[in-house]
């Protein structure tokens, strides 16, 4: 059986070094979806790379236009952080759905993107707040929205030698409210049959003057609905324009049957969410 060498660089640089001189190389954070892999036979890394040793993956650094989260910082640190849960309620309830307790003490949002799943719970709550991921390589740093970095199930937009050093969501414009829910088969622990993700922004009036819409679950990838938002803007959230919304979200969903669901079942749970996901964004935005 191969073995697998396991290193802990404490600078980026370092890490690159390592994964540019070894293609079999895996970059490991919290490991909640990589040794389970590992472990099912899956994925045989030549060697591990883990990067909770190198400081700026595992900072969150706030500046007056935004929060840089990064790629190793576990779950829970995000759903704790004052800045983040008061900017962006609706991250840290995507976030707080990831497995456990225990899961969250390790499992972070930089591999909730990378492991590329269709259903990764973070990812379509990231979309909605125009994050932008920033990944490295020895040719230099690139920035890539989060809503492109997901190409098919398991593949991103990293080429070999690449990783996500982190993301960057930039702060919310006053009377912006976020939200996401997904339905699951059980009560927790469970892989979304569909999720949604919304962001809306409203004046003083009520009136949405600016609107994001994602689905999880039902697609290859977490996909943005230009049309759901287009149903939101300039109505006052109220419930002809939200059926309008998940009307739009259901039309964009191309699921697939599985154990989980049909995919009828699926794109009218991705309807029902998004109603309900942007009332709760609505109530939240005209708090602020
Ligand atoms: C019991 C259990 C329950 C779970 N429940 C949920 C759930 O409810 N919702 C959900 O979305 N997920 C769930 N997951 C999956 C998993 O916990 C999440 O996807 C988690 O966010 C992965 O983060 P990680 O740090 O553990 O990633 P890792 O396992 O360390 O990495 C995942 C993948 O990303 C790559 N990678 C990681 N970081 C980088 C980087 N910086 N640059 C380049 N590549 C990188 C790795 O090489 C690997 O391919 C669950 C897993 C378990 C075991």
């Amino acid at each position: 059986m191969q073995t697998s060498r396991y290193e802990a660089p404490g600078t980026l640089a370092a890490a690159l070094s390592v994964i540019g001189s070894d293609p079999g190389a895996m970059i490991l954070a919290g490991g909640t979806d990589l040794l389970v892999q590992y472990q099912s036979g899956l994925r045989r890394p030549s060697v591990f790379v883990d990067v909770k040793r190198i400081p700026e993956f595992m900072a969150i650094a706030v500046d007056d236009t935004g929060v840089t989260i990064g790629a190793a910082v576990p779950a829970a640190d995000i759903c704790a952080h004052p800045i983040i849960a008061a900017w962006w309620p609706g991250l840290v309830d995507a976030v707080s759905l990831i497995g456990s307790t225990q899961i969250q003490g390790r499992a972070t949002v930089g591999g909730n993107l990378c492991n590329g799943s269709p259903a990764a719970d973070s990812t379509c709550a990231l979309i909605v707040n125009g994050a932008v991921a920033a990944v490295s390589s020895p040719a230099g740093e690139r920035r890539i929205e989060v809503e492109d970095f997901v190409l098919s199930p398991g593949k991103t937009v990293l080429a070999p030698g690449e990783l996500l050093v982190s993301v960057r969501l930039p702060k919310p414009i006053p009377h912006t409210g976020d939200a996401y829910q997904r339905l699951i088969p059980r009560s927790e622990m469970d892989i979304a049959v569909a999720s949604v993700g919304v962001s809306v922004t409203v004046d003083e009036g009520g009136v949405c003057t600016a609107a994001q819409v994602a689905i999880g679950a039902v697609a290859p990838t977490p996909l943005r609905v230009n049309e759901a938002a287009a149903a939101l803007i300039g109505s006052r959230l109220d419930a002809a324009a939200l059926a309008k919304a998940a009307a739009a979200a259901s039309a964009a969903a191309r699921p697939i049957d599985d154990r989980r669901g049909t995919a009828s079942y699926r794109r009218t749970i991705v309807g029902v969410l998004t109603q309900r996901v942007t009332a709760v964004a609505a109530a939240r935005a005209k708090e602020r």
